[in-house]
């Protein structure tokens, strides 16, 4: 018993006072190798209709719908790494082909930005481009302004056709 406490603080001095050189820097290598393995989201904004079916799917509401100042979508899917159990039904549920929400699958690499770095901050998150923002508010801007115009039309003709039965 007593000699087996020696032993253990002998390795323990040992291995405290020995200078040791890393081979490996364990900081690069990824934890998950297996062909299973699902990987971070990927997101697209071009695609996404901002239905909110992932975010009401999650089992572990891991996804936060980012608000965007349009009419579709008008918010998109933002997921927190740290809480997600990469169960994949986010991407199963999601309506648009192809999905605008897929575990990326090959994509090891799982580290957050920084060594100390916050759980909180371990996020996908998705930057939408202001330029693209503005096209999609200009296309929607065209579209209101078609649709008010083609009900106007509607609303013209059937008055006058009112006009007509009356007047006959
Ligand atoms: S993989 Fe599962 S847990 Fe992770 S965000 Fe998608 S639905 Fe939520
Ligand atoms: S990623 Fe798919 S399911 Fe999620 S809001 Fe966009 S379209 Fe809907």
């Amino acid at each position: 018993m007593l000699l087996d406490i020696v032993k253990k603080m002998i390795r323990v001095t040992k291995g405290m006072t020995e200078d040791r050189i890393a081979t490996i820097d364990a900081s690069k290598e990824f934890v998950h190798h297996s062909d299973m393995f699902r990987g971070k989201h990927e997101v697209d904004y071009e695609t996404c209709t901002g239905c909110d079916a992932c975010n009401k799917i999650c089992p572990v509401n891991a996804i936060v719908m980012k608000p965007l100042p349009l009419k579709k979508p008008n918010k998109i899917p933002e997921v927190n790494l740290a809480v997600c159990i990469f169960c994949g039904l986010c991407e199963d549920v999601c309506p648009v082909k192809p999905k605008a929400i897929k575990l990326s699958g090959g994509d090891f690499n799982m580290r957050a930005g920084g060594k100390h770095e916050a759980q909180d901050n371990f996020w996908v998150k998705v930057d939408v481009p202001e330029d693209w923002i503005e096209k999609k508010k200009e296309e929607e801007k065209i579209k209101a302004e078609a649709a008010a115009k083609k009900r106007a039309e509607m609303a013209a003709k059937k008055k006058a056709e009112a006009k007509e039965e009356n007047n006959g």
